[in-house]
This record gives C-alpha cells, structure tokens and sequence, in this order.
C-alpha cells in the first residue's frame, strides 16, 4: 500500500501533512519574510520554556549531536572541566564529543535501570573545585529514564557551577521552565517532540553568561555565540538554514501552540505510553524500567525469551504491518525500543499494539489470552 509507515522511534517521527505541506515552497535566506520567520520562531522557542527574560535562543543547522557539540564548544572554556552525568548511551556520547573537543572531561556512572542521583552530584561537586560545568541529559533516549532535571539545576546554581542540558527528547513534552529550573545552555531539535523533520537544532543561552562565551569555541561553524551576534545583527543565519526545515518546523510550531503547548503534547504522549505499556503487557512483554523512571517518550522492552525470537525478523514483520520499531541499545540485555511520540494518538497505538501481537505469532511465539 503507498502509505507511509508509522515511526515508532525518537526521531525522525511520524508528521502531520500540514507540516510536510509547509516544506513545498523555496526561501532567500536573506529574504525579509524567512527572517520574519525565524525571529518568529526563536520567540516561540523562548515562550515554551518561560525564557525570555533570562536566555536567548540560537537556531543551527544540523541534527541534534551538532547542537549539543556546538553548546559544549560556546559555553565551556577551552580549560573548562566537564562533569557527565551517565546514565547511558547519549550521557557517553556527551562525554566524548567533550573530549574530543579538548575539554577535560569526566563521568560519574549510574546504572542503565536508575536515574542520576543530585545527592552524588552535590557531594562530587563540594570535593572537586575544578569542575566547571554539569551535562544532564533530561531524557536518556537510550533507555527512555526521565532525569531530575530541576533538582540538578537546583544543585548546581547552590554550588555556583554551569549546567548544559541535552533535553533533545524531552523539550516540548515535559515541562521546562527556565524561571525556575537555572541552566547556561540547553540543548533540543526540530524532528522530536515538536514534530518538525530534523536537519536544525537550537540551544537556549543564559543572557548573564553569553559575553563570556566570546572566543570559547574552537570551532567557526559551531559557535553558537558568533552565529547569536550575526543573527541580532542582520535577522539572518550566517550560514546557508535549511530554509525547507525551518519553514517545516514553524509550521508544526503552530501545531503545537493549536494543540495546548507543552501540557497539551505531553498529556498525547503519556496517553500513547500507557496504551502501549498496557498493551504490551497484555502480550507478555516487560519494560525495562520501573514505571516511576519511565518518560513517556520512548520504552524499552525486554524480548521475549523464546528461542524463535530474533529482532530483524520482529522488525520486518512489525514493518509489513505499518510500524517502524527502534532496535535496542543495552549490551547487557536483548531488546527493543518503541517510541511514543510523534504525530500519533490512541488509534495509532492500539494499532501499533496488534501488529506487535501479530507479529509474534507469526515468528511463532506464542502470547498469553
Ligand atoms: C535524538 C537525541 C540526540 C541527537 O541525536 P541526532 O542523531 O544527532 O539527532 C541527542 N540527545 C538525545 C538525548 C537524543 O534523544
């Protein structure tokens, strides 16, 4: 059948037609109605979170990961020390491109199956005067564990050290509010929750520390202060947008803002979630985490234990019925992940539930009722 499937996965996802309609008409990027919709843009990017009196907002081209280098590389001096929260597969990720970047980095590990901990953070803050900034990661897509983000915040302004937030998974469906939860920068992308296509990211600075970002990056396409004083300067990106991306995610900004904004997504996104838990449980499928750690972003399940289970073959059986499952990313354990956000409600995931059913019988599994 000529229909797209559904994308059960972090990213890209599942998009309105209207958002992709948006992207079927070409931009001067130094044309005065694309700037007008950038500025418009970055003001509803500042709304979200509550932001405009403490933090700017500065768009750049790319997927996620080079938003997050870009922020490391603007907001952390070049003898800055790093201290990563690990709980996962995009904490490491974080801690590498820290180091790559010559920034020295460290790493405090947590389990996979728990949250990072404010209370080790503050002890290892108060024994190592050395340690400049804090990464969190909000929503650690690797697994789907939400992280204290507000009680980190809380930790890291008492001890007077910058915090840079990866809240790639989580901005738009969780609450985020920059009044209350203190950050230097924070990290989020197009083609997540807001539900635009990916291809830009974009990263709130905290204004008092925006001067002292001058000359910290490395890098000329990733500074984020550089590509701030152009943009404040001439309403233009300093470098080629993505015009279509832009115009893409405006529009499913709109969307966003119709639906009821951040309180609104995260209530459809909570909603899919426990669809899909108690679906799969039905089926005799597990997740990973405990329900008090899970974001209702994307879950983790244990494969079934039964010897005719092989993931490529879940997939494509999952795939001739219309969802796009994501493969697990935990070396200890065998499973899988399934997304719940995305342009998607009720009926896509009772859907998504009985092809999961399906599938398994016929790899032969049996499930219970
Ligand atoms: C999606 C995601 C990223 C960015 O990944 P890209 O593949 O570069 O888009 C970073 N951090 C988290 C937590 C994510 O979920």
């Amino acid at each position: 059948m000529d229909r797209d499937p559904i994308l059960l996965t972090p990213g890209p996802l599942t998009t309105t037609l209207r958002t992709k309609l948006a992207m079927l008409k070409d931009w001067g990027s130094w044309d005065a109605d694309f700037n007008a919709v950038t500025a418009r843009l970055r003001s509803q990017l500042l709304d979200i979170v509550h932001g405009h009196d403490t933090h700017v907002v500065v768009p750049l081209q790319g997927s996620g990961t080079f938003s997050v280098e870009a922020a490391v590389a603007t907001v952390v001096p070049r003898d800055g020390h790093v201290l990563v929260l690990d709980n996962g597969a995009y904490c490491k990720r974080a801690a590498k491109l820290t180091q790559l970047m010559g920034r020295r980095a460290s790493v405090i590990a947590f389990g996979e199956d728990e949250a990072v901990s404010p209370r080790v953070l503050e002890t290892k803050l108060a024994k190592d005067a050395s340690i400049t900034h804090v990464i969190l990661i909000h929503c650690e897509t690797g697994t789907g564990v939400l992280n204290p983000f507000a009680e980190v915040a809380a930790v890291c302004e008492r001890a007077g050290r910058g915090l840079i937030v990866d809240a790639m998974s989580s901005f738009g469906a969780i609450e985020i509010d920059a009044r209350t939860m203190r950050f230097d920068a924070l990290v989020a992308a197009s083609g997540k929750c807001l539900e635009g296509v990916p291809g830009m990211g974009f990263v709130f600075l905290r204004k008092a520390i925006l001067d002292a970002c001058a000359g910290n990056s490395q890098s000329l396409a990733m500074d984020l202060y550089d590509q701030h004083q152009y943009m404040e300067k001439t309403t233009q990106w300093r470098f080629t947008p993505p015009t279509h991306v832009m115009v893409a995610l405006a529009e499913a900004v709109a969307q966003f803002v119709e639906e009821g904004g951040q309180a609104a997504r995260g209530a459809r996104y909570a909603d899919n979630c426990r669809i899909l838990i108690e679906g799969l449980a039905a089926l005799g499928l597990e997740p990973f985490l405990r329900a008090e750690l899970q974001a209702p972003i994307i879950v983790t399940f244990h494969a079934p234990k039964h010897p005719a289970y092989d993931f490529k073959r879940f997939y494509a059986a999952a795939k001739a019925r219309g969802f796009i499952l994501y493969p697990g990313k935990l070396t200890e354990v065998e499973t899988f992940r399934v997304g719940c956000i995305g342009a998607i409600g009720r009926n896509e995931m009772t859907q998504a539930v009985n092809a999961v059913g399906d599938a398994l019988r016929e790899m032969g599994i049996p499930t219970p009722g």
